[in-house]
């Protein structure tokens, strides 16, 4: 797999001037490849193609021409499904099935929904009484268009690098934006696959533009603080988009951000254990605990605790078929968090350290699953988000502590309520700073539904016409009749 820009409706070629950087096999620490690194030039070049694609055919489409033409690159995924699937794979070293069945599907599935959404959008009109001087009341019609914003960045973190790539490039496009995305660094290869897709299912050149390189003071920074750029939708961590906003405030340019995370599970005394618990490990270890939606801190009643911590640390030691951190750097912050617990006091129920497993994987970045019982909700690890397969168990007595532990929190992304008492869930459940709560299940997603954070956890929402909102302005157009 080779990473390449692809601007203008063309992948450059790299040549002797292009900065290059490793691609690296988290699974076994191997360097697979070779990355382009954006400079300046290549980011304008990109601008640039992106503003032409406005202002030639891509500008000049239709709703129903662009829904077609996302169900084109759906299809041209779905036709490549393996090639997507390995790629994400490699890139990720994530397990093949989670590729398979959730990474790879979705991407296809946000290219479906947002064409769908596109056709199925109602437009707003209204008649307006106008008090006439001479003839009596006439009248006026209001209604309103939406426009594309024009040029629109997109740029998308390493965990789930190609659904969350397109879950922003599907929407920007159906609302007939020019986009240029930005990939991590970590995980470039399905963001290149995406552009042969793109450029198979024959979207005007500059529709979509890719550029690859680093964030800070790179290819990252260049494209969203560019004066050429009309719209940030950016996911990843919280102070990047800080640091974002800080650059785009120079321009009043809008941003749309999803970002960190350190979501709560309560568990009430009536839910059911074994369903729990079950989903305890998934929403703590899935694509070991590098999701956004991960729980990190859990809070059981104090009447089951000690059965959910013994049975939660048997489950957490007994999984063995897990991916590793995505890059050295990023095992060794976790790492650095599981030697911070024990020194905030904690003790250590499962896990703690690097697992060894006896082949090549030890040369990779793997942590070990780990649950933490024992600190005070102040402490660094219980407040800090460390996006690795970890999670704090605390117990709580009444609802109303439950609920504040849960809100104790400078993020507000997700939680999880484990109740059987129907109207407990429907009591706590809006009562939690976040943007989702599932009710026991967890990562249950319908992509019409709002998505986004609370608090430092974003700002906006995108899904369904959410995202068409965000990525086209209304003009009101008043006729009289
Ligand atoms: P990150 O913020 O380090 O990087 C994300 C992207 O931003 C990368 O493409 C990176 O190159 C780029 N970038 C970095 N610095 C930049 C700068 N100064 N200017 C412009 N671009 C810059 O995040 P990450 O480590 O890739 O991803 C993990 C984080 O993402 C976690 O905090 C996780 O919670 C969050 N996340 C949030 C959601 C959500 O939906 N809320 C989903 C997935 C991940």
């Amino acid at each position: 797999m080779r990473a390449a820009h692809y601007i203008g409706g063309a992948f450059l070629p790299d040549d002797a001037t292009t900065t290059m950087f490793p691609l690296v096999d988290p699974v076994d620490g191997t360097t697979v490849g070779q990355v382009p690194e954006a400079d300046r030039e290549t980011v304008d070049a990109a601008v640039r193609a992106a503003r032409a694609a406005l202002e030639g055919a891509w500008g000049a489409t239709g709703p129903e021409e662009r829904a077609i033409a996302l169900h084109r690159i759906a299809d041209t995924i779905q036709a490549r499904f393996d090639a997507f699937v390995d790629a994400e794979v490699s890139d990720t070293g994530k397990p093949r099935e989670l590729a398979a069945t959730v990474d790879i599907p979705r991407a296809i599935g946000n290219f479906r929904a947002f064409a769908d959404l596109l056709r199925a959008r109602p437009e707003h009109s209204w008649s307006t009484a106008v008090p006439g001087w001479s003839t009596g009341t006439g009248q006026a019609l209001n209604y309103t268009v939406r426009r594309p914003l024009g040029v629109v960045a997109v740029v998308s973190p390493w965990n789930l690098p190609l659904l969350l790539l397109t879950w922003k490039v599907a929407p920007a496009l159906a609302a007939g934006n020019a986009v240029i995305a930005k990939p991590s660094e970590e995980t470039p290869s399905t963001a290149t696959l995406l552009a042969e897709a793109i450029d198979a299912a024959g979207l005007p050149g500059g529709a979509f533009n890719l550029v690859h390189g680093h964030g800070t003071d790179a290819a990252g920074a260049f494209l969203t603080s560019h004066p050429g750029v009309d719209a940030i939708a950016f996911t990843g961590e919280s102070a990047t988009g800080s640091a974002i906003m800080r650059e785009a405030a120079g321009h009043l340019t809008p941003v749309s951000f999803e970002l960190g995370g350190k979501n709560p599970a309560l568990v009430f005394a009536d839910a059911d254990l074994d369903a729990a618990i079950e989903g305890t490990v998934r929403s703590a270890f899935t694509h070991s605990g590098q999701i956004c939606l991960c729980t990190e801190r859990v809070y059981v009643e104090r009447s089951r605790y000690e059965e959910f911590v013994t049975r939660i640390g048997a489950r957490a030691r007994e999984l063995t078929d897990y991916g590793p951190m995505i890059s050295a750097a990023h095992r060794d912050k976790v790492l650095s968090y599981y030697r911070l617990a024990v020194e905030e006091g904690a003790t250590v129920v499962a896990g703690g350290g690097v697992p060894h497993f006896g082949d090549r994987r030890d040369q990779g970045f793997h942590v070990e699953p780990t649950v933490l019982t024992g600190l005070p909700q102040h402490a660094r690890t219980v407040q800090e988000e460390i996006f690795g397969p970890v999670c704090h168990i605390a117990p709580f007595d009444t609802e109303e502590e439950a609920v504040r532990l849960a809100n104790d929190s400078r993020y507000g992304l997700a939680a999880t309520v484990w109740t059987r008492d129907l109207s407990r869930a429907h009591r706590v459940a809006p009562r939690i700073d976040a943007g989702i709560v599932w009710v026991n299940c967890w990562n249950l997603r319908d992509l019409r539904t709002p998505f986004g954070g609370a608090k430092d956890s974003g700002i906006g929402r995108e899904g369904g016409t959410w995202s068409l909102d965000f990525f086209s302005e209304p003009v009101n157009i008043c006729v009289q009749v």
